[in-house]
């Protein structure tokens, strides 16, 4: 079914893109030697609710946002509450002290992928144990690496997420420490080999603590299926399955 997405002028078949993005990475999955299920996180930043409908009615059950005040919009809307029950947001951005409760206090959130400081999962931590725990269990969550050593990338580095890892386990109880994300360099020429940061966050896994069962959130949608070749457990695709982004 096409549908005329609000303000963008060309029409995207989300529901195709859906199929054809799972079928892409049922065929990778299935020719891997790691056993592992990946799950796919549809990045809907930008897109309008029906969009959100659209892949929903087609299965898709994780979806992904980077900025807080629109993923609230998205998590509160009265259609996606209604319709869509067993909706389970990730929040892939940023994500700054003053906005943690906002996250917090999300309907239906289920994974902030973005703790890149013991600061930050302390504010997490202590935020879920207050409003959250008793209802909803712990907040899943991933430690964001900066693998590229951008600066203008968040994550921490490489060298530290062991030990993050450690103390997140041992103090932020109200959380679930599930794995490690990283972003990394955008358009990266797959000619040169695997992508440097792929490797980065493989071997930052090793340096953790009981590192078989880790969640590792790395690949979008120009490189998923390189992603999950190497061992990704969740990738993030958005403009494979929405349609082009116009920039903000
Ligand atoms: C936008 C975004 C994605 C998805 O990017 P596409 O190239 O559209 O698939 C994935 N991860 C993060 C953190 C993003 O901000």
């Amino acid at each position: 079914m096409y549908r005329r997405l609000s303000t963008m002028t060309d029409v995207v078949d989300i529901k195709a893109g859906l199929r054809n993005v799972l079928e892409r990475i049922a065929i990778v999955s299935n020719n891997r030697t790691i056993q592992k299920n990946v799950q796919l996180v549809a990045v809907s930043k930008t897109k309008p609710v029906e969009a959100i409908l659209e892949a929903y009615e087609e299965g898709q059950r994780h979806f992904g946002e980077n900025y807080v005040q629109e993923l609230q919009d998205k998590a509160n809307d009265p259609v996606i509450l209604e319709k869509c029950k067993d909706i389970k947001w990730h929040f892939i951005g940023h994500l700054q002290s003053n906005k943690v409760n906002k996250v917090v206090k999300l309907p239906n959130i289920h994974m902030v992928e973005t703790i890149d400081s013991q600061k930050l999962a302390e504010n997490v931590n202590s935020s879920w144990e207050k409003y959250r725990l008793n209802d909803s269990g712990k907040l899943k969550v991933l430690i964001q690496v900066n693998t590229s050593g951008e600066e203008n990338k968040s994550g921490v580095n490489p060298k530290e997420v062991s030990q993050l890892y450690d103390y997140m386990n041992q103090k932020c109880t109200a959380l679930e420490t599930v794995g490690l994300m990283t972003i990394g360099e955008y358009g990266y020429d797959y000619s040169k080999g695997p992508n440097p940061d792929f490797v980065s966050l493989l071997e930052c896994a090793k340096s953790v603590k009981g590192n078989e069962s880790l969640e590792l959130s790395f690949g979008m949608s120009d490189d998923f299926e390189k992603a999950i070749e190497i061992g990704s457990t969740i990738v993030r695709v958005g403009s494979s399955i929405f349609g082009y982004r116009t920039k903000k």
